[in-house]
């Protein structure tokens, strides 16, 4: 039932500036429910009225939810003056809508990132209060042992004394290398602190030399979705998440 103004709506879809848009309708290149508008600022109901732009309908909608699957190289941020950031991986039309990552991945992290412009979600998501679990993949040069294991569940000490909340160590396989034994492991944990993946090795002597995040909470990186790439999430996978 909410109206809005039609050139408040194509802005934001990322159709043109206000200008352009009041150009457009001259132009007659503006349809609502099959009829050319005279006027940009007129209410329509986007629910409810069709709109075209030149012929295509523009499906309006608020928020945006983008699964993308961060490849090493990029920083996970919005803005960044030597490395590309994961915004510049999103096609324009996505961008229009200024998502942003939902927390952090280090630039040499690959794996599940979540962009959204839904402030609310991301901010329940980095709660540290609801310590969403986040699952990890990593190579870890050393040999990771059931010791580790049970370190890791009792919760151990960071570099800055910090105490981690008890974390999931599953041990996937070993391979003896050049460089010493290479350990392929998987991790929960139940917080975000900084490189905490990384800190969490090194405080039992161990160095991690891949990582990739695999799930956030609920939602798993989608195995069909090609390094680099992203989309948007599908009604189930959001759901999963809130
Ligand atoms: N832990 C890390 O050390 N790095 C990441 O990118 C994510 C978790």
């Amino acid at each position: 039932k909410q109206t809005l103004r039609l050139d408040k709506i194509l802005s934001h879809m990322g159709v043109g500036t206000r200008s352009e848009l009041k150009k457009m309708v001259k132009q007659g290149r503006i349809h609502v429910d099959g009829k050319a508008v005279k006027d940009s600022g007129v209410q329509v109901n986007p629910e409810v009225n069709v709109i075209e732009a030149d012929g295509e309908r523009i499906v309006y909608r608020e928020m945006i939810y983008l699964m993308l699957h961060k490849p090493p190289g990029v920083v996970s941020a919005t803005e960044d003056n030597r490395d590309k950031t994961v915004l510049d991986l999103l096609r324009k039309e996505d961008r229009v809508f200024n998502p942003f990552p939902v927390g952090r991945l280090d630039k040499d992290t690959e794996g599940l990132l979540i962009l959204t412009n839904d402030g609310p979600l991301a901010h329940d998501l980095l709660s540290p209060r609801k310590h969403v679990p986040k699952t990890y993949e990593a190579r870890v040069l050393g040999n990771v042992d059931e010791a580790d294991v049970q370190r890791f569940d009792a919760g151990i000490q960071l570099d800055d004394g910090y105490e981690t909340l008890p974390a999931e160590l599953t041990i996937l396989g070993q391979e003896e290398t050049e460089e010493g034994t290479i350990s392929s492991i998987s991790l929960i944990i139940h917080e975000g602190k900084f490189h905490q993946v990384k800190r969490m090795f090194q405080a039992v002597g161990k160095r991690v030399i891949y990582l990739k995040r695999v799930a956030m909470g609920e939602l798993e990186l989608a195995s069909d979705l090609a390094i680099g790439s992203y989309r948007e999430l599908t009604a189930d996978e959001l759901s999963l998440l809130r």
